[in-house]
């Protein structure tokens, strides 16, 4: 399988109804080698998150197989190259950010109520930011 040949295609949609607005952009998956035209090239949407444990397979996953990160990161990396719309480019960061396996994120120190970074593994325990860490262990 030649995996070249696959790209993004993203598309903004707007949905409304009775309760909510949102603006929603959609990565589908497509096949250049299939055909050139969508939706004939079709082959899945590109999932949020790649499960790599296989519990709950996604199509493209199922598709793509062991490769599905590595396909994943290549395809969203490839089409923040060629984007220039700049809500779909950040789209695609918070994407490449969720597929890191360990991504730092930003949690709210309970103490000063500071933001500092962290890994997201730790981030469930973590609560306190190191400053106040700091503080609390030179007072004992
Ligand atoms: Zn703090």
């Amino acid at each position: 399988m030649v995996d070249v040949d696959f790209k993004l295609r993203i598309f903004k949609r707007d949905y409304t109804n009775d309760h909510v607005a949102w603006n929603h952009l959609r990565f589908a998956v497509v096949d250049l080698h299939k055909s050139e035209d969508y939706p004939s090239n079709f082959v899945s949407m590109l999932p949020m998150r790649i499960d790599s444990d296989g519990k709950m397979p996604s199509i493209f996953t199922k598709f793509f197989g062991p490769k599905s990160l590595e396909t994943a990161r290549r395809l969203l990396k490839e089409a923040l190259k060629t984007e220039d719309d700049s809500e779909i480019k950040a789209e695609i960061k918070r994407r490449l950010n969720l597929l890191e396996p360990n991504p730092v994120i930003q949690i709210k120190c309970v103490v000063c109520k500071k933001f500092f970074r962290t890994q997201k593994e730790r981030a469930f325990k973590q609560k306190i930011c190191p400053e106040c860490m700091k503080r609390y262990r030179s007072q004992e």
